[in-house]
């Protein structure tokens, strides 16, 4: 597992990806930039999800609020008091913990998944973390004889909690927001009242996150900035189990469309809710590491509403057939750096090419949709005019297309970092071009090789890559 990792880390930073934020300095912690691709395949995603959610639905508008807010907002929130972790130390190593990771990692390690020994464990965690029983956490971990990871003694302090958000040292009190969802709930009448929308409605939004993780590690997985892609559905009181499960299924189906497979997704039902939830699920992706979340679903109920409503002391009710109500809210909230991180862990392959046993390419399955490069425009050589013809084309379609054009290897070569990258189709400009007006194009997966007229370019790479097929598919 660490090894793939170690692999997909270098592949993300050798072809623009990913990169350590402040590298040059050493880096810091858990947090990433994201490279010239990267970025490509992250509007990709935000661009798939930001039209599911206000083109497919017309009762859902997106907004964009600010990351610092008046700090009332996390009061009411709950967050000053409730956002806690609780955390353990090793005197030896100096490190940090959650401890509910180190117990559960240690059982995903040391037990086969379907062990009835490992469930007893896993269901007295979840009991002692329900009941918030810290010394029957760490008794836990004493009785299993867990060791640091790193210094392998057991000299583990007492667990303690400890709150993520981040503070900023400021003459007022200022946090870096843990959630992007407070932005929604503070706005909640100024949207409704500037869309005229009625109950239900939602509201959606793409934004970064801040949280002081303990233990931010497994690559783009845990981090301590983040982006998070929520969506707030405000609905009548007495309809939140049709909103709920409505919710469930219909985030899964848009999960399917990425074409990663469906086993790779689980849904996992809470018993122990965060300090706003009524219901909550998650959906689980099949990452290197195991089965972990990937987004989460909750009723908040109007506990969101009801505590601004109190702290602010404005009204957040609705108006409706002569009564008046706080509305309920269903929550999607999906992590963009942890499906960035789902897409690549799963697309990256090391592949025999059965024509030639010796010979094997690393390619990026990656959805074509979301691939960062739609199609590369490639001359067979660097000779006889031919990068002259391919350069027209590239200009000629860029306008409508993300393409790369390519001339600085050989064309086996630039096949292979097309692969590499994940661009779904290659336009190759030979001999016949000027004669025929005809290019081939190469199949990313297949690699299989048709011969095309150069007007008919266009449509396959609208044919292949294009978002609007999958959003139709949304509202089937
Ligand atoms: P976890 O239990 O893994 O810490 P969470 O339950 O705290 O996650 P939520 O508060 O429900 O997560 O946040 C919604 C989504 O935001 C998560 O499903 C995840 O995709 C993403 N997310 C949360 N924390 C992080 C983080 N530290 N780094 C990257 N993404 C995150």
């Amino acid at each position: 597992m660490s090894n793939f990792i170690d692999f997909l880390m270098s592949h993300s930073k050798s072809y623009g990806f990913i990169f350590p934020s402040s590298e040059i300095y050493g880096g810091i912690n858990a947090i990433y930039d994201y490279g010239q691709n990267g970025i490509e395949l992250k509007n990709n995603i935000k661009e798939y999800w930001w039209k599911s959610m206000t083109q497919i639905h017309e009762n859902i508008v997106g907004i964009d609020s600010s990351v610092l807010m008046n700090s009332n907002v996390w009061n009411a929130s709950g967050h000053i008091d409730a956002f806690n972790e609780f955390l353990i130390d090793n005197r030896d190593s100096k490190k940090r913990y959650r401890p509910d990771i180190l117990i559960r990692d240690y059982l995903e390690q040391n037990f086969d998944s379907n062990s009835p020994e490992k469930k007893k464990f896993l269901l007295r965690l979840d009991r002692y973390i329900e009941h918030k029983n810290l010394l029957k956490i760490k008794n836990l971990i004493d009785e299993l004889k867990i060791h640091d990871p790193i210094c392998k003694t057991k000299n583990w302090t007492n667990i303690r909690y400890f709150n993520m958000m981040f503070q900023i040292h400021n003459k007022e009190k200022l946090f870096l927001r843990p959630e992007t969802a407070q932005g929604i709930f503070c706005n909640f009448h100024n949207v409704q009242k500037s869309s005229r929308m009625k109950i239900p409605f939602g509201i959606a939004q793409i934004g970064k996150s801040f949280r002081n993780e303990i233990i931010a590690r497994k690559f783009l997985f845990r981090l301590r900035e983040f982006e998070q892609m929520e969506m707030q559905f405000f609905i009548f009181p007495d309809e939140e189990k049709i909103w709920y499960e409505y919710w469930i299924k219909s985030r899964l189906k848009w999960h399917f469309l990425l074409n990663l497979g469906k086993k790779k997704y689980k849904i996992f039902n809470h018993e122990n809710l965060a300090h706003y939830a009524s219901l909550g699920a998650d959906i689980q992706f099949d990452f290197p590491f195991g089965f972990q979340e990937i987004e989460g679903i909750h009723s908040r109920r109007d506990f969101d509403l009801k505590r601004h409503e109190y702290f602010s002391k404005k009204k957040f009710r609705i108006f409706d057939s002569k009564k008046s109500y706080i509305p309920y809210v269903i929550e999607t909230s999906l992590g963009l750096d942890r499906l960035v991180f789902a897409l690549l862990s799963s697309s990256l392959k090391k592949e025999q090419i059965k024509k030639n046993e010796k010979n094997s390419r690393i390619i990026l399955k990656l959805p074509p949709y979301l691939s960062p490069i739609k199609a590369a425009i490639l001359p067979l050589t660097n000779k006889n005019g031919l990068p002259n013809i391919a350069k027209k084309l590239f200009n000629e379609l860029k306008i409508d297309h993300k393409l790369v054009y390519d001339d600085k290897n050989s064309i086996g070569k630039l096949y292979r970092r097309q692969d590499a990258i994940g661009t779904p189709l290659c336009f190759t400009v030979d001999y016949e071009t000027i004669a025929k007006n005809t290019v081939t194009v190469r199949f990313r997966d297949t690699m299989n090789q048709n011969r095309i007229h150069i007007k008919e370019i266009s449509n396959i790479i609208e044919k292949e890559t294009g978002l609007k097929n999958i959003l139709k598919k949304i509202l089937m």
